[in-house]
């Protein structure tokens, strides 16, 4: 069985404050970088993934979370590539909700596209989770095959279907896409509010090869929230959840609507989270190179010892911010890796 203890942090046990004085409250892990489609501004068409053996196993990504949480983490997200592919993932999400019992754990949740989502959603309800984002570009089945080069929207559609149906409150993740849904967002917005759903709007981020130029598929939320503006009232709300998103509610649907803008407004000076891979990097910033190894120190003793050093040494160095750029001089990855590894 995965995780029967949870075994205190020894030394630096105590909240996990970096040196700009945020504590560190959010991890999202990456549980595979593998995926079951190949959206077009994340991966490129022949994705090389990451050999098997230097994933770390379920039970290792359970020692890793829980020696987290002992640190203070309260929002657990399992992303990848696509957590609801990694086989048996079924039984981590069922361990880590012993922390939601204990009450160590506020919140378990995940990001998925939804392609699976049919076969999990009631047992992730059974696990406690609560709210999960899926992430869905358009409505429109041939878009929605060409964006992921060969997604079926209708599993996507069922899959948010029967996760409502299991009374997990789900949030739309939609990128904004020149030319490709840029003038879908509308209807978008009415289909989710119409069935009681945030959604949130995300700039395309400079992070991997994928084969195209990033100037021709990014789009400002500036520009698509002046023209919504056009035709709904927009009301700014301040709930600021230490998170990149600035919501507004739209009065005509009666929904939220959230606006993450890494491109054009700098979310740095709230910022609460860090990210680890599959392999066991952590990052501490989305937007910077810096990682750090803690596959080692989580296999190099049994103990967690090592692992909270690890940890502690990392957050002591997460940078105060950072800067992408897309621009015909920078139309390259500003950071090597995927979303897909780093989790989005
Ligand atoms: N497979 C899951 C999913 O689709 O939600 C989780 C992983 S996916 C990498 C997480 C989110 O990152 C998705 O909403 C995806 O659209 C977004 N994403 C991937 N690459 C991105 C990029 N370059 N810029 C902005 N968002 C990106």
């Amino acid at each position: 069985m995965i995780g029967s203890t949870l075994t205190p942090m020894a030394p630096g046990g105590s909240a996990m404050t970096d040196p700009f004085g945020r504590t560190i409250s959010y991890l999202r892990v990456s549980i595979t970088d593998r995926c079951d489609l190949r959206c077009v501004y994340c991966m490129s068409e022949d994705m090389t993934f990451l050999p098997r053996a230097d994933l770390l196993t379920l039970e290792e990504l359970d020692r890793l979370c829980s020696a987290f949480i002992a640190k203070g983490v309260k929002k657990l997200r399992l992303t990848g590539g696509e957590p609801l592919v990694r086989r048996n993932m079924m039984s981590l999400v069922r361990s880590l909700s012993r922390h939601l019992h204990t009450g160590a754990l506020d919140e378990l949740t995940l990001t998925t596209n939804g392609s699976q989502l049919a076969r999990y959603a009631a047992e992730l309800a059974d696990c406690g989770v609560r709210r999960i984002n899926v992430s869905l570009d358009t409505l429109d089945p041939d878009k929605f095959r060409a964006i992921t080069r060969w997604g079926d929207l209708g599993k996507v559609l069922a899959g948010i279907d029967a996760a409502r149906d299991a009374g997990l409150a789900v949030k739309i993740n939609a990128v904004a896409l020149k030319d490709v849904n840029e003038d879908e967002i509308p209807s978008l917005m009415e289909w989710a509010h119409g069935k009681g759903m945030a959604l949130t709007l995300i700039e395309v981020m400079p992070m991997g090869e994928i084969g195209e130029g990033r100037i021709d598929q990014y789009v400002p939320l500036s520009l698509l929230r002046a023209r919504l503006a056009g035709h709904y009232t927009l009301i700014d709300l301040d709930d600021n959840t230490g998170g990149p998103a600035r919501y507004v509610r739209v009065s005509e649907t009666g929904g939220k609507l959230g606006f993450i803008t890494p491109m054009t407004h700098n979310f740095c000076e709230s910022c609460n989270r860090v990210r680890v891979t599959c392999t066991g990097t952590l990052h501490t910033c989305l937007g910077h190179e810096d990682a750090s190894d803690l596959r080692r120190p989580l296999r190099g003793s049994q103990s967690d010892e090592l692992l909270g050093e690890a940890i502690d040494r990392a957050i002591a160095l997460k940078p105060k911010g950072h800067d992408f750029i897309i621009d015909r001089q920078h139309n390259r990855p500003s950071v090597s890796r995927h979303m897909s590894v780093t989790g989005g």
